[in-house]
């Protein structure tokens, strides 16, 4: 069913591609096609904003517009058909991937970026 409610907007015109915003999504409701970053499926958006933090071109924002209910059925049917539906963001600084450890978004100089928790004491310490 149709509503209005929050969910992510994407600007086509900042958006480079990157995939950086994919992995914050639990969802799995972006994916990059095309070369940009598309909200697949109103549905598997919960409008959340997970992702806002991590891109680099200030492309993503909550927007309020008509769309389709949040569904917690379809994003378990969507995660279980595409259980690699992102790109494995690395940590900075030691460049294990999320696949080998849980990593953390993260801003420096002004950049996302993203930091395992192996090596976030130090930088907590630094
Ligand atoms: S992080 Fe930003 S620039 Fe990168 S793909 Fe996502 S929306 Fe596009």
């Amino acid at each position: 069913m149709k509503r209005n409610r929050k969910i992510v907007r994407i600007d086509e015109e900042r958006c480079t591609g990157c995939g950086q915003c994919v992995s914050p999504c639990a969802e799995g409701a972006i994916e990059i096609r095309d070369g940009k970053a598309r909200v697949i499926k109103d549905e598997l958006c919960d409008g959340a904003g997970f992702c806002l933090g991590v891109c680099p071109e200030g492309a993503l924002s909550i927007e309020e517009r008509e769309a389709e209910d949040f569904s917690e059925e379809a994003v378990h049917r969507h995660v279980k058909e595409n259980p690699r539906a992102y790109i494995p963001q690395q940590c900075h600084r030691c460049g294990r991937d999320e696949d080998e450890v849980t990593v953390l978004p993260c801003r420096r100089d002004g950049e996302s970026a993203w930091v395992c928790t192996h090596c976030l004491p130090a930088l907590i310490h630094a």
